[in-house]
C-alpha cells in the first residue's frame, strides 16, 4: 500500500543541508509509490521549496514565522505538529542531525509513537521494511521493523543516497499559518565559531589530527591537504584536549559522528570512543607510526610512517593528480 511519508527539510544560514534529499530518498524508500511531503521551518525560506521539489518531493509545506527565524525546540515543535496535524502522514522522516536528534524523541512522544533513530540504511525483506542503524559504538548493527502504527525514523547524514537532481520538476508548494506562543527560550542571538570551509558532519573527505598531530601547527599541513581534496578537517579528543584545535572538530563518541567517503586519520591511535564516531566511513586510511595502532584495524589502507613526512608527499601527489 502507497504510503504518505513526511520528511522534515533542514536548512543553514539560507541553504538547504544536504541531509534533507537524503531524508527524502528514505521518505521514498518509505513510501512505496506514495507522496513525499517535505517540510520547511523557518523565516524567509520559502524561496528553497523548489529545490526540494526537484530532490524528489511531491509537496512542500512552508512554515514561516519571525519566531522561527533561529531553532528552538519549543518553536519547531508546535511548527511540525500542526504540519502533521494537517498532513496526517503514515510515515515521517527526519535527519539524525543536531536538530533532528533534539526535536524527534518530544515529536514522537507528543504522538505516542515509537521512534528508530539514526539509521544508516533501509533494506526491504518479506514484504517489510528493515531499518538498520549502529550499536554499541557502531561494533554492530541492529534490525528493526516497524509493525503497526506511524513509521518515525531519523537517518545519519551521509548514508543514504540522495535521488538524482530534476530540474525544472513542479510540485504543490502551501504555507502553513502557525501561531507560534509561549516558547521557554528564545534566541537572541548566535555567534558562531570562526570554522572555514566544508561542515565536519556533511563533508565527503575528512583530514583528522590526533596528538600525533603535536601542536596547532601540526594541523597546518592537515588543513592544505583537506583543501585539496574540498574536504573538511577533524579531531580526536586527545588533540582537542591538548588544545591543539577547538571541540567543535571532535570526532567520536562525545563528539560528532560521521561518514564521509574518505577518512584520513593522521596521528591518532583508533580509541574505542573515537572510533564511534568515524568507523563507518567508507574508505578509511590511517597515517600512525606505531604499527600496532588500533586505528589500523579498522583502515582499509594503513601507512605506517611520521605524519609529517607522509602528509606532505599525499599533497604533493594530490596537486599532480588535479593539475593533469
Ligand atoms: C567517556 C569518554 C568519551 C570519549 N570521547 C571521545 C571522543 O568522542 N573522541 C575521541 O577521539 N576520543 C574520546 N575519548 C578519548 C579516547 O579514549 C582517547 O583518549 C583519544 O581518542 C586519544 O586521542 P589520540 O588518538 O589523538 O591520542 P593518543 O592515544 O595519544 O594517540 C596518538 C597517536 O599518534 C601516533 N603518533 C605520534 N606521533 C606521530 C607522528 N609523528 N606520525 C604518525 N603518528 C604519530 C601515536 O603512535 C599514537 O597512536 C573519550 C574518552 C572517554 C573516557
Amino acid at each position: 500500500m502507497s504510503k504518505k511519508i513526511l520528511v522534515l527539510a533542514e536548512a543553514r544560514e539560507g541553504a538547504l543541508r544536504n541531509v534533507s534529499f537524503e531524508a527524502i530518498a528514505a521518505g521514498k524508500k518509505l513510501s512505496n509509490g506514495g507522496e513525499i511531503v517535505s517540510v520547511l521551518i523557518g523565516e524567509g525560506i520559502s524561496s528553497l521549496s523548489q529545490e526540494l521539489v526537484e530532490y524528489g518531493a511531491d509537496k512542500v509545506v512552508t512554515v514561516e514565522h519571525d519566531k522561527l527565524k533561529q531553532y528552538s525546540s519549543d518553536g519547531y515543535a508546535q511548527a511540525l505538529l500542526a504540519a502533521i496535524e494537517a498532513e496526517s502522514p503514515d510515515g515521517i522522516v527526519f535527519g539524525h542531525t543536531a536538530l533532528g536528534k533534539d526535536l524527534s524523541p518530544r515529536i514522537a512522544s507528543k504522538l505516542g509513537s515509537g521512534l528508530i533513530s539514526d539509521v544508516t540504511s533501509i533494506e526491504e525483506s518479506g514484504g517489510k521494511l528493515v531499518f538498520i542503524r549502529p550499536i554499541y559504538s557502531g561494533k554492530a548493527f541492529e534490525k528493526k521493523v516497524v509493525n503497526g502504527g506511524l513509521v518515525f525514523v531519523t537517518i545519519r547524514p551521509n548514508n543514504i543516497d540522495p535521488l538524482p537532481k530534476e530540474e525544472g520538476r513542479s510540485a504543490e508548494v502551501t504555507s502553513l499559518n502557525v501561531d507560534i506562543t509561549d516558547l521557554r527560550t528564545i534566541i537572541k542571538d548566535v555567534v558562531r565559531k570562526a570554522t572555514d570551509g566544508v561542515d565536519l558532519s556533511e563533508a565527503k573527505v575528512i583530514v583528522a589530527g590526533g596528538r600525533g598531530v603535536k601542536s596547532e601547527s601540526g594541523f597546518e599541513p592537515l588543513k592544505e591537504l583537506a583543501d585539496l581534496l574540498g574536504g573538511a578537517v577533524g579531531a580526536s579528543r586527545g588533540a582537542c584536549d591538548a588544545e591543539y584545535c577547538d571541540y567543535s572538530l571532535q570526532i567520536g563518541q562525545t563528539g560528532k559522528v560521521v561518514t564521509p567517503d574518505l577518512y584520513i586519520a593522521c596521528g591518532i591511535s583508533g580509541a574505542i570512543q573515537h572510533m564511534a564516531g568515524m568507523s563507518n566511513s567508507k574508505v578509511i586510511v590511517a597515517i600512525n607510526k606505531d604499527p600496532e595502532a588500533n586505528i589500523f584495524k579498522v583502515a582499509d589502507y594503513g601507512i605506517v610512517g611520521d605524519l609529517f613526512d607522509v602528509v606532505p608527499l599525499l599533497i604533493e601527489e594530490f596537486k599532480k593528480i588535479k593539475v593533469s
